[in-house]
């Protein structure tokens, strides 16, 4: 955007050449990227206190008069130290001001000066009186002239001169070279010269509505509060000014989003025309009853394969929630319509996995299906290519350049948390405009879903199928150990199965995390009577491929793994899970990795051996202890690694927000997509809306158009 707030901010008084270097490194270029640099805490320095009643230990501020202001050198050995001391007097009492090894500041200070100080109070040297050291000071007579004036009479900035005390003072985070002092006083003059020329992106109505304040107002108050605001809701976040602020930002997020969605609905899709024959035969085949949250969410899809704009669409449903089978339905849709159908999982085990359950069904209703992995040669892309597959299950190696699709319908892209936009792009670009099904197991608040996948519609499996008991969790320590030894003895002589989770293959000098490899030795040895099964992410796909067939025919009771069989593996025979070194693993791995069990209808049990109480991981495995549900733990998760790292931002290809937090601004986000949404309904170009356009551009950069290919 080329405007005044566009300069740079080395033009802005006390900043010049070497400070704007400074600056950048706190990626504050422009004088908007100043206007944005928002505080990231704040310090009453309001309450101005007579020195006469000022207590020893706590943090005051003062006003008073300079009586004397002198330069010290102890004498007491070779020291260089040199302390500056001002007397500082308000009428109820004397107070000292000392700063060490600052003799510059005798230039500064004259007897008879007005100032106000703050800092932390102490009785003085030998008792004698009380003293401040290193205090925040300001001159109370220096009259600097605002260039704004605002018209509102609780104004911040107006008749009050001091930014450093005797106010709510902005914290900001520095760098190396810039004191907070400094950095609060270009900030300050960035804003007394350039807030007027601050523009209202937000349509009036929307003002109106939510009762917002200006702009101006919220950059205003977000740096330098009035006195009416309150100090809790400024560190929280939470001011009028802050959410004002977070609503822009995900307004303009959302904005962009729902034109990328806007843009995708006049593309033209396919009108498939399923005619459900094949999804029939299916359904008699299955040995059990689509839940009601499986019917509705295959009719909504139906409903768009049928229509002519190209499916987007997410389903989110908790582990074992059975979406497998209803994407597999949607895939026959496709096939019944005479195009190809592909899936694409994260793992080469989840993806043999898929195409082991589908590939007797498939080959019963007369498909050809087809599996591609990474370790796959030539032929299976001929067959892609040709149209001799119906069906193909892959991994990433679907997205390969040279595999061609002779007639891609569908494609399904399952577990999406370990896709990026770009690799969703990637599979869609293998048709023309081709429906897409996106399935995830990482439940997601719902407001929280349509951020991250806010150009998507959006179904949700809200339902576990009826047989399904809930799973017993226990936490338990390494002195138990024989504890769980009989647990598994039982469970094991009941005929069912056992997973063993270890962090690590192997053992290594730099942790002391227990392994895999010598896990399942020791087990085989204490279980000798059964059968003890290895696998991990080192062997090779068919030895891997044959320990989980074994395993699925109950040839192998104890089945020693890594996280490899986190998602999507399928055994329900299997009731017990037991995770070593639990307090390694997050909290949506360890929901993942206990819904391995509980798939069928014996009651199971996950057992989470810990070792260590380390604060942050007791938090999260009493998580797992206390609710199987998926939400609640995403919730949890969400609350413990912050929005960041728990969607992963950088991988997902979408914008970082600055202002906005995804945990405490559900609300505003809320109004903001419902607004941004209805907005780009009336206005799909924002003819009417250059500001927020050129805003919107500014935002997402190049991303938008990743994001339109996609
Ligand atoms: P996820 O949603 O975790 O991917 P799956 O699709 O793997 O779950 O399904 C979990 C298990 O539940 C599978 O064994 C599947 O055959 C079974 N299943 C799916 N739908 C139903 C249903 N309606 N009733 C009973 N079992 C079902
Ligand atoms: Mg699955």
């Amino acid at each position: 955007m080329s405007d005044a707030l566009s300069s740079s901010v080395q033009y802005i008084k006390g900043v010049g050449p070497s400070k704007s270097r400074l600056l950048a490194r706190l990626g504050i270029h422009s004088v908007r990227d100043a206007l944005y640099y928002l505080p990231y805490r704040y310090e009453d320095r309001s309450s101005v206190r007579k020195i006469a009643s000022l207590i020893p230990g706590e943090v005051h501020s003062i006003t008073g008069k300079v009586l004397k202001s002198e330069l010290i050198t102890p004498r007491a050995g070779r020291s260089k130290l040199k302390i500056f001391e001002l007397i500082i007097s308000d009428g109820s009492g004397l107070l000292s001001a000392k700063w060490f090894n600052q003799a510059y500041l005798k230039k500064i200070f004259r007897p008879g000066q007005e100032l106000i100080l703050y800092g932390m109070v102490k009785p003085g040297y030998r008792n004698a009186g009380l003293e401040i050291i290193n205090p925040e000071y300001e001159m109370l007579e220096e009259e600097e002239d605002n260039a704004y004036q605002t018209t509102q009479s609780d104004s911040p900035m107006q008749g009050s001169n001091h930014i450093h005390t005797g106010r709510i003072v902005p914290i900001y985070r520095c760098t190396e070279g810039i004191s907070q002092k400094q950095l609060r006083n270009i900030i300050y003059s960035v804003i007394s010269a350039h807030i007027s020329s601050v523009q209202e992106p937000l349509p009036p109505e929307i003002i109106k509505k939510y009762n917002l304040p200006s702009l101006q107002d919220s950059l205003l108050n977000v740096h330098f509060p009035a006195s009416s605001v309150l100090l809790e809701s400024l560190i929280k976040g939470t001011s009028i000014y802050h959410q004002r602020l977070a609503f822009d930002e995900l307004f303009i997020f959302q904005l962009g989003l729902a034109a990328i969605k806007n843009g995708e609905t006049l593309k033209n899709g396919i009108s498939f025309t399923p005619d459900y024959t094949l999804i029939n035969k299916l359904l008699n085949k299955l040995p059990f009853k689509l839940t009601r949250a499986q019917e509705r969410v295959f009719g909504e899809i139906i409903n768009d394969m049928k229509s002519h704009f190209p499916m987007n669409r997410l389903i989110q449903g908790d582990v074992g929630s059975g979406k497998t089978i209803v994407a597999f339905m949607s895939m026959l849709a496709a096939v019944e319509s005479g195009y190809q159908a592909a899936l694409m999982a994260p793992t080469e085990i989840l993806a043999e996995q898929h195409y082991l359950n589908m590939h007797r069904l498939a080959e019963d209703l007369g498909l050809k299906i087809h599996l591609l992995t990474g370790s796959m040669k030539g032929k299976e892309t001929e067959n892609i290519a040709s149209g001799n597959a119906d069906i193909i299950i892959g991994t990433h190696a679907l997205i390969q350049e040279r595999v061609l699709f002779k007639k891609l319908g569908i494609a399904v892209i399952d577990e999406q948390h370990r896709f990026g936009v770009r690799q969703r792009a990637l599979l869609r670009g293998k048709g023309t405009n081709p429906d897409v099904l996106i399935m995830t197991a990482t439940p997601i608040p719902r407001t929280l879903a349509m951020t991250l996948y806010g150009d998507l519609d959006y179904s949700i499996i809200d339902e576990l199928p009826p047989d399904r008991s809930p799973i017993i969790t226990k936490l338990l320590y390494e002195h138990q150990k024989n504890r769980i030894y009989d647990i598994m003895e039982t469970e094991i002589s009941k005929g069912r199965q056992v997973y063993v989770v270890y962090p690590v293959i192997e053992e290594s000098e730099n942790t002391d995390m227990r392994s895999a490899l010598k896990g399942a030795e020791a087990l085989q040895k204490m279980f000798a009577a059964f059968k003890v099964g290895l696998i991990h992410g080192r062997l090779r796909p068919e030895s891997r491929e044959e320990v989980m067939r074994e395993f699925k025919q109950g040839n192998i009771q104890i089945l020693v793994s890594t996280t490899v069989i986190e998602v999507g593996v399928d055994v329900p025979n299997a009731t017990l899970m037991l995770i070593i070194n639990a307090e390694r693993f997050g909290l949506a791995q360890l929901h993942q990795l206990r819904g391995r069990v509980g798939r069928g209808s014996e009651q199971s049990c996950c057992i989470l051996l810990c070792y260590g109480r380390a604060e942050d991981a007791m938090r999260r495995l009493n998580v797992m202890v206390e609710t199987n549900d998926g939400f609640r733990i995403a919730e949890e998760d969400l609350n413990i690694r912050g929005p960041g790292e728990f969607f992963g931002t950088r991988q997902s290809g979408l914008p970082d927000l600055k202002i906005a937090n995804l945990v405490r601004d559900v609300k505003i986000l809320e109004k903001a997509r419902k607004e941004a949404f209805l907005l780009i309904e009336k206005d799909p170009d924002l003819k009417g809306h250059a500001l927020l356009k050129r805003t919107i551009e500014d935002f997402w950069g190049k991303r938008i158009e990743m994001l339109k290919t996609a």
